[in-house]
């Protein structure tokens, strides 16, 4: 038997995607230029108001940042992603929210920035999906460290280029990439210049 031809794309920088993959395929996503960050999201196809919850991983997982082998959950906390491979230091944020106009009009933007949330949204509009409210998002490569006094620091992401983090899909399911468009803060590194997300679905 064949296996179907892999999809190479790319999310482009500050947009979002929405991207099917089954149960079994696996979703890489790849740090090109070792900076940039991703929100990534995962409703079930069957029911997309079963989604990825990262409440649910960290109670699962006894963990706020999972290792190969461990499992994204849904509110179900049945199996959605299971890292099978990260090249990367495997630093992938579960505790911030997504980015959306609000952060960015207390940073000072007086102009519509695109933000992660709108972009989660506008994505899954394109495959006619509405959805009733913004998910926490897996922020794959944000770099953002517990301190011993428990408060939290925003770094820049500790990848290299060519990282990749590899998931297998544990059930059918649609994935939502936002390519993050933070370019304040240093959370896509020290330029501060957001960049294309490149992603590999095969399997
Ligand atoms: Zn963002």
């Amino acid at each position: 038997m064949t296996q179907p031809t892999p999809i190479v794309d790319f999310v482009p920088a500050r947009y979002g995607k929405a991207i099917p993959v089954s149960a079994g395929q696996t979703l890489t996503i790849i740090s090109k230029e070792g900076s940039q960050v991703l929100d990534l999201w995962a409703l079930g196809r069957d029911d997309p108001m079963e989604y990825m919850s990262m409440e649910h991983t960290r109670s699962k997982n006894s963990k706020v940042m999972l290792s190969v082998g461990d499992s994204y959950v849904s509110i179900r906390r049945r199996p959605m992603f299971t890292v099978v491979e990260d090249t990367s230091p495997g630093i992938h944020d579960t505790l911030l929210c997504a980015c959306n106009s609000a952060i960015y009009e207390e940073s000072g933007c007086t102009e519509y920035h695109r933000n992660c949330s709108d972009n989660f949204h506008e994505a899954l509009a394109e495959i006619g999906v509405q959805f009733p409210f913004t998910p926490g998002p897996l922020n794959v490569f944000m770099n953002i460290p517990i301190e011993e006094d428990h408060t939290i620091r925003r770094l820049p992401p500790a990848t290299k280029p060519g990282d990749y983090i590899k998931l297998r899909a544990d059930m059918d399911l649609v994935a939502v990439i936002s390519a993050c468009p933070q370019d304040i803060s240093v959370i896509n590194g020290a330029e501060k210049t957001p960049r294309d997300v490149h992603y590999v679905v095969e399997g």
